[in-house]
């Protein structure tokens, strides 16, 4: 049971309050077109500041957002969780992160229990290795 004191709000940390991404004046996020995703100041986890255009209204909004619903508009499903990508940048805790090194990466066939088909070409994958300030890290094929 956690005890959270609702009254005190005076005195606290000012933490930017993330919108949901809408149009406001057709009211829904399907029109909706990312500008630019920002890291806030400070930092957030999971806050970015977003800019975005409604495509039919033609309106321009820009404020605080969730990660995870910057991402769910950028619509690219399937990524790691709580990575955006944008415009070949990829954001985790709101900060595009770094590269972090190349390596070049033998692709071994997995032993599978049968069915070895040989390899003959030795696969080389090369990635690249993104890094986040909180050491979140991952690999993408180049
Ligand atoms: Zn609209
Ligand atoms: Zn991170």
């Amino acid at each position: 049971m956690s005890a959270r004191s609702s009254g005190d709000s005076s005195g606290g940390l000012r933490q930017p309050q993330a919108s949901p991404l809408r149009c406001n004046e057709c009211g829904t996020d399907r029109h909706l077109s990312i500008r630019s995703i920002e890291a806030l100041r400070p930092a957030s986890e999971t806050l970015v500041e977003v800019a975005y255009t409604c495509t039919t209204c033609g309106l321009f909004y820009a404020h605080p957002a969730d990660v995870t619903q910057v991402a769910m508009i950028l619509n690219r499903p399937g990524r790691t969780p709580g990575v955006l990508v944008f415009s070949g940048h990829y954001i985790h805790c709101g900060q595009p992160m770094e590269k972090a090194g190349a390596e070049l990466r033998g692709l071994h066939a997995p032993v599978t229990t049968d069915h070895t088909t040989g390899d003959p070409l030795g696969v080389y994958l090369s990635t690249r290795v993104l890094r986040c300030a909180c050491g979140f890290q991952m690999e993408l094929p180049e």
